[in-house]
């Protein structure tokens, strides 16, 4: 399944970046995905809560952007949404050789993670009583 390798390769990364930073949970993952990256939100989503059981992630939500596929025609400058199937013909001047502006995207935007339970205790001292 194309959404279950995007979905482990999501949390490999994050899990790295966890790790440098000294994270022990991850709250949410916010994901950008173009239209004509060939990604279902739902399935992926479904793939992401598999993925993420047993790693510092778990129980961690999963946030997707759409970004819109648009195209450019080199010859008339015209740009516009390609849509889904992408047309890829220029609506104003009828060439075929579009050049495409976005709508390819996969990437992560940002991560929100909770800090580790030792710089939790560097910021609230245990204090002793005697
Ligand atoms: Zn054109």
């Amino acid at each position: 399944m194309h959404e279950m390798s995007i979905a482990a390769a999501v949390v490999g990364q994050v899990e790295a970046a966890a790790e440098a930073a000294g994270a022990f949970a991850v709250s949410s993952v916010r994901l950008q995905v173009g239209e004509l990256a060939g990604v279902v939100p739902d399935a992926l989503r479904f793939c992401f809560e598999l993925a993420c059981t047993g790693t510092v992630l778990e129980g961690a939500a999963l946030a997707t952007e759409l970004v819109p596929a648009r195209a450019r025609c080199a010859p008339c400058a015209a740009d516009w949404a390609v849509g889904m199937p992408p047309d890829l013909c220029c609506p104003t001047c009828g060439t075929a050789t579009a050049e495409l502006l976005s709508g390819r995207e996969l990437q992560i935007l940002s991560v929100r993670w909770e800090d580790g339970p030792t710089r939790a205790a560097d910021r609230e001292p245990i204090h002793e009583e005697r």
